[in-house]
């Protein structure tokens, strides 16, 4: 293995002088040693198998520095009759190539890292939207919907498809003040936003969509500017507020059925106060007693709707205890019937198990009763019978009011026991505040029982109410 001879260009490649010619390959260029290439040098020479090189790497001084360079080669062994007398190297180097390919290659590897992360963050994103509470929409500047969330397809109603051809002003979806009236163009937050360039927070409007149920919602709208500060388009994102504005609906309601309510018994009050104010001096005994349970009974009426308020408040805080104690059933519905039976109008007639003793709150027990009583009698005015059973099951007792007046709706059935629930809704056809059910359910539900209505119009109907025993 002693270098025979080397062109100029091979000792160029290895940036070595002519000197090397003569001495043994790796005392002339001991820095090859190891390098893969010089091992294949010797396997053509023990071997007599010629074999080719690839970009193989080798360490060669450049500037004074051992630096890898590539090459591109062929070992061809040299024989003669005895056999192998050596090896001829062609070598081409390569390293430019070599370098350049793999610059190439690391910046695709950077490249593929980039969009693996940016794949990764969008995804990140887009779940983000999809699983947002809040609707989110963007348009660009013409105000056509570019993208829509799930939840603003699912509170506006539309399919993937419907969202490229909508503007946010689309007359198919008609927008609503919060009176109800159509919304005009310019006053839609988003074109407000549009126009002015500012961003706007928090404002309700209603959204009628084709066959929908009315939302409400509430939005947030922000443009989109590029880098150049053009506006490009905005990003609206709102949130369905429907049964927030139904709540403040029902309680502007309520306050208006309350005020009514309490009125009635106030004016009636202020009547028998004021004739009897009158009668002073001259004091007409019977017509006297007359005004005064006149005035009593006023007082009474508004002493109990204010309990209802004050009922329902604390129930509604869950702050009521119950004290329970062993009663007859029996007898505490007898108690609860007898303003009935006084005023004679309607028969009470008992059926079931009488004798049955129960522990629970009897206070409490007595208001759910009496109501049940009360609600029959005033919306069954014409049934003459209210029939009360009380029937003993396994582990619970079952006590059913019954009466034959016009019996319930079934699509009104299942809002009866809501706070402020009247079925006839703002007819004020009868007096009360849509709390006495509500009321009752919550003390039967802390008693670890269950309450209901069977009924259908025309039948009358059966509230009733199960304890555990
Ligand atoms: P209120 O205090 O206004 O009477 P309730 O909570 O006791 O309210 O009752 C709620 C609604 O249930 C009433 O507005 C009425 O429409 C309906 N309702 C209750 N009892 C009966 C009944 N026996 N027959 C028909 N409707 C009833």
């Amino acid at each position: 293995m002693v270098i025979d001879t080397a062109n100029h260009a091979m000792l160029a490649i290895l940036n070595k002088d002519a000197d090397i010619i003569g001495k043994p390959l790796l005392q002339g260029i001991p820095e090859i040693e190891g390098a893969p290439a010089v091992d294949m040098l010797f396997e053509v020479f023990n071997t007599g198998k010629a074999l080719d090189g690839n970009e193989s790497p080798v360490p060669i001084f450049r500037n004074g520095i051992l630096e890898t360079r590539y090459f591109n080669f062929s070992y061809r062994p040299l024989m003669d009759d005895s056999g192998i007398v050596g090896v001829m190297d062609i070598a081409v180097e390569v390293t430019e190539q070599v370098l350049a390919r793999k610059k190439l290659e690391d910046i695709i590897a950077e490249k593929t890292e980039l969009t693996k992360t940016l794949r990764s963050s969008e995804t990140r994103l887009q779940g983000i939207l999809d699983t947002m509470a809040e609707g989110v929409g963007i348009i660009d500047a013409t105000g056509q919907m570019v993208y829509a969330n799930s939840m603003a397809q699912r509170i506006l109603g539309l399919s993937e498809d419907e969202i490229k051809e909508r503007t946010y002003g689309d007359s198919r979806w008609r927008n609503l003040r919060l009176d109800g009236s159509p919304l005009p163009d310019d006053e839609h937050p988003m074109t407000v936003m549009m126009q002015t360039g500012l961003a706007c927070y928090d404002q309700e409007i209603g959204v009628q969509p084709p066959d929908g149920e009315r939302r409400y919602i509430s939005i947030n709208a922000a443009p989109i500017f590029d880098e150049q500060g053009t506006l490009t388009g905005g990003i609206g994102t709102f949130m369905d507020v429907t049964n927030r504005r139904k709540m403040m609906i029902q309680k502007d309601d309520f306050i208006s059925v309350a005020s009514h309510e309490l009125r009635t018994p106030v004016t009636a009050l202020k009547a028998s106060l004021q004739l009897l104010e009158r009668m002073k001096k001259d004091v007409n005994p019977e017509k006297f007693d007359k005004l005064l349970t006149q005035a009593n009974r006023s007082l009474n009426k508004l002493s109990d709707l204010i309990n209802s308020l004050l009922n329902s408040n604390r129930i509604s805080q869950g702050r009521f205890p119950i004290h329970k104690i062993k009663f007859s059933i029996a007898e505490l519905i007898d108690e609860c019937c007898q303003h009935v039976r006084t005023v004679g109008k309607h028969d009470v007639i008992f059926s079931g198990d009488l004798d049955l003793q129960i522990t629970a709150d009897e206070q409490l027990l007595d208001q759910v009763i009496v109501n049940l009583i009360n609600n029959a009698v005033k919306y069954a005015p014409n049934s003459k019978e209210i029939k009360i059973n009380i029937a003993q099951h396994q582990n619970y007792v079952k006590v059913s009011v019954s009466d034959s007046g016009p019996g319930i709706p079934p699509d009104k059935i299942k809002h009866i026991f809501e706070r402020y629930y009247q079925a006839e809704g703002g007819t004020r056809q009868f007096s009360g505040l849509g709390l006495g059910l509500y009321i009752s359910a919550e003390i039967i539900h802390k008693h670890g029982g269950e309450i209901g209505v069977d009924s259908e119009p025309g039948k009358g109907s059966t509230f009733w109410f199960t304890l555990p025993l």
